[in-house]
């Protein structure tokens, strides 16, 4: 049970969006460095400091090349974006499988355009429970099923609940069976995608924001969306055929590393967090990637990949979107992030 995709059967896809230039990178005289190759999918970066000594003195290329299963550019829209990626989850998701999808990448590379969107052009998450509501639609008569979604927040790896936003925080609790819990977590049955977009749109309002020096708005949080799929074959005996899948969609922290914003104190505490949880689910995905049934797969060293346990590897499928800027001013974090990707793609 694996996503079958043009490539071959594989159980992640990892694909790459390249944003537009913003105003902002355009005035303070960036050159566009990553590049899509036409008809491949394949990102050419570009190391700017073309002329410096090191780089002729070794005979190092300046071009970094990367293949992934999937690339976008400026010209790709949210829907072509959805359709490459997300999208190609659904049909294992309704049959019972669970998936996740994670948007990874430094502030302000577009993680949150792409995950939430804006209310004129929605991201993955309105896009993925609108098509999921379409499909659900077509089994009517054969299978029921009960749509419920929970919205959390993972800060300095404290848990707080986007759609209940309250001053405490939730505790992890694991069961008999090993099965991981947000205790007290809220869960709404939503119906139809008018619903999920208010939802999405006052939970994203509930996330911690505080500025840094790297960015005024830099989000230090992970936002996880959990989407429960209750499934039951109506045309069966009542007590049989009860299905759960859980699809998550994630909306990681900036992968910036926190010296880059000159951070101290308190700042600097939570840099130290939000690397701790990309560290750790960065391991976990090399773990699952490598060969054989020896893997040891470390889920406890941090909240986020405690609560993605049984959403990442076994018979999970696992999707992930790199975000860069194609300015030269970040060309560091851009190659970061590619090398992370890469590194990810050979499960
Ligand atoms: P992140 O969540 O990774 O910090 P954002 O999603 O907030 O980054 O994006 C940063 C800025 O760039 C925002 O103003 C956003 O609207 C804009 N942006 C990001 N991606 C795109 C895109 N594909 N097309 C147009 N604008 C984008
Ligand atoms: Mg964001």
């Amino acid at each position: 049970p694996l996503l079958v995709l043009p490539t071959g059967e594989q159980q992640i896809l990892v694909a790459c969006r390249i944003r537009p230039m913003t105003e902002d990178e355009i005035l303070q005289g960036g050159t566009i460095i990553a590049h899509k190759v036409a008809e491949d999918n394949m990102v050419v970066l570009l190391d700017p400091d073309e002329d410096h000594d090191d780089i002729l003195r070794a005979n190092r290329s300046r071009e970094r090349k990367y293949m992934f299963d999937v690339v976008s550019d400026a010209r790709a829209g949210q829907q072509d974006v959805y359709a490459s990626t997300a999208k190609i989850l659904l049909g294992s998701v309704l049959e019972g499988y669970n998936a996740t999808v994670f948007a990874y990448g430094a502030t302000g590379a577009g993680k949150t355009y792409t995950m939430l969107g804006t209310e004129n052009n929605p991201g993955i998450m309105y896009r993925t429970l609108h098509d999921l509501f379409v499909e659900i639609k077509k089994f009517e008569g054969q299978r029921e099923y009960q749509v419920s979604m929970s919205y959390l927040e993972i800060y300095n790896e404290l848990i707080r609940d986007l759609l209940a936003p309250s001053s405490s925080f939730l505790e992890l609790r694991e069961d008999a069976k090993g099965t991981i819990q947000v205790a007290g977590l809220s869960e709404l049955i939503t119906k139809t995608p008018e619903e999920v977009m208010e939802m999405l749109h006052k939970g994203n309002r509930a996330r911690t924001q505080e500025p840094t020096k790297a960015n005024k708005t830099s989000s230090r949080s992970h936002a996880v969306l959990q989407v429960n799929i209750k499934q039951r074959d109506v045309t069966r005996s009542h007590t049989e055929q009860v299905r759960f899948a859980k699809l998550y969609m994630i909306d990681l922290a900036g992968s910036e590393r926190a010296a880059q914003t000159q951070n101290t104190g308190r700042r600097m505490m939570e840099g130290a967090h939000i690397n701790r949880s990309l560290l750790a689910l960065g391991n976990c995905i090399n773990a699952l990637s490598e060969k054989g049934n020896t893997k040891y797969v470390n889920y406890r060293d941090s909240k986020l990949t405690r609560i993605l346990k049984d959403s990442l590897g076994g018979n999970s499928r696992t999707v992930m979107i790199a975000h860069i800027s194609p300015a030269s001013v970040h060309f560091e974090e851009s190659r970061n992030t590619l090398n992370y990707a890469d590194r990810a793609k050979y499960i």
